[in-house]
């Protein structure tokens, strides 16, 4: 469920008028809802009830500071994955110490920070950095906490490009590894085994691949409470969110019309099928869901520069482009497109949705059926908000895209539209070559 809605034929977020924005700090601009973050939040945090819970926002999905604020108003701690992220956290007023640090690649400079700010865990995915995190807490002086991430090898069934707890992907030691790795890390002296970790993808719209995960590693789980004590179990995140009809599944009543087998994964199901799994092993339940707590909280929001019109195709093309929403030409992943102003006597249109940049995989969509929409209209692209702005970029020098948080009826600029000047400001020219 989510507050993107049509009131008298304008699509709104929450109580705001999606216009007014536009008028205000023009496109394209990604809109957010508080209301949305909040109600995703305490769903999750509803369905996992009788657990000692820990949820730690993956913050990849969107670090606007704004945000994290939000978040860490709720009761959340982060899922971080660079140092940069932990400075953010830190920029928002927000507390690292409920916080993890994954990622396959941790820089000294990045371990001593999260060191030195707290952090909860270090979700370790080899030996090397084992050695490595060991030797910057011994410099420091203190214990680093860790935890493994084990990969259960259990199919995600979701895109390749996403799927991560498969044994041929790069994240996490194997499960037939993982108590040989814990060994090791029992023997160096500034580290405290806390915990142990698991992530096996995202968008997963199904619960039967966390269920099989969780089941296969619960022995593994076991052992490691009675060895070493562990205190908490990551169960990772991943949970998916609905693309295709992301309007109406703004409402329950579209939620309750579909058939319960193909009915998207919800965190009500989730909680059902992995509760009973988790609450008897005793420990602290850490969950890191990005996508799912800020997903279908976003759009967004563009205008179309022309409509043109094909022999064979049709092409609308607006002011936003891979750049700004890069999910389309990366994952073909889909999302619904909206008009701003609806208008049920127009004719339906049938065309390639795509950007002004000079690359043919500048598509959003292919041959789409929407509105006709006009030079000047706006439309809004839906379940933007997860991977949305932090995967942008400055491609052919196009500015980073405006950024506002909505409540209620209230709305504020939470990342001013970049200037020509901003981008530029690092850039110099040798003096070599002045002349
Ligand atoms: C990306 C990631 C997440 C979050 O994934 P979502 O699909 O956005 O929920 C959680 N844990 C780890 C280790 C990740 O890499």
């Amino acid at each position: 469920m989510h507050h993107f809605h049509y009131t008298a034929s304008n699509l709104h977020c929450e109580s705001v008028d999606l216009a007014e924005i536009v008028h205000l700090y023009g496109t394209p601009t990604y809109v957010y809802s508080a209301a949305t973050m909040a109600d995703n939040y305490n769903r999750l945090a509803k369905s996992m009830a009788g657990l000692d819970l820990q949820i730690c926002y993956a913050m990849k999905a969107n670090s606007n500071i704004a945000l994290l604020r939000h978040f860490s108003n709720l009761g959340a701690g982060f899922d971080l994955v660079s140092g940069g992220e932990i400075q953010r956290v830190l920029a928002a007023g927000a507390n690292v110490k409920t916080s993890v640090f994954a990622g396959i690649g941790k820089t000294e400079a990045e371990i001593q920070l999260a060191l030195e700010n707290g952090i909860f865990s270090f979700h370790v995915e080899s030996e090397p950095e084992l050695a490595r995190i060991n030797h910057v807490a011994g410099k420091l002086g203190v214990k680093a906490p860790i935890a493994i991430r084990v990969n259960p090898d259990v199919d995600a069934k979701t895109h390749a490009k996403i799927t991560t707890g498969k044994s041929d992907n790069k994240f996490g030691i194997p499960l037939q590894n993982a108590a040989a790795a814990y060994a090791a890390a029992a023997q160096y002296p500034h580290i405290t085994i806390k915990g142990v970790q698991m992530h096996i993808g995202s968008q997963l719209t199904s619960v039967a691949p966390f269920v099989e995960a969780v089941k296969k590693i619960t022995p593994f789980v076991e052992q490691l409470k009675a060895t070493y004590g562990i205190t908490y179990f990551s169960i990772g995140g991943g949970m998916g969110i609905v693309y295709k009809d992301a309007l109406a599944s703004g409402q329950q009543a579209w939620w309750d019309a579909q058939p319960v087998e193909q009915r998207p994964l919800t965190p009500e199901t989730y909680g059902e099928a992995l509760v009973p799994l988790l609450q008897p092993l005793g420990l602290k339940i850490v969950l890191e869901h990005g996508r799912f707590m800020v997903g279908n909280a976003g759009a967004l929001i563009s205008e179309v520069e022309h409509l043109k019109l094909g022999a064979s195709k049709n092409f609308l093309i607006v002011d936003a482009a891979m750049n700004d929403l890069v999910r389309p030409a990366m994952y073909e992943s889909y999302h619904e497109i909206v008009p701003l102003h609806r208008d049920t006597t127009r004719r339906a249109l049938v065309a390639d949705v795509v950007g002004p940049i000079c690359e043919s995989g500048d598509c959003f969509a292919k041959d789409r059926q929407l509105q006709a929409v006009g030079e000047g209209e706006c439309i809004a692209f839906l379940s933007a908000g997860a991977y949305g702005f932090t995967m942008a970029s400055r491609y052919n020098t196009r500015s980073m895209a405006a950024e506002v948080l909505v409540q209620g009826a209230t709305f504020e600029l939470i990342n001013a539209r970049e200037t020509f000047a901003q981008q530029i400001a690092n850039e110099t020219i040798p003096a070599f070559l002045k002349r």
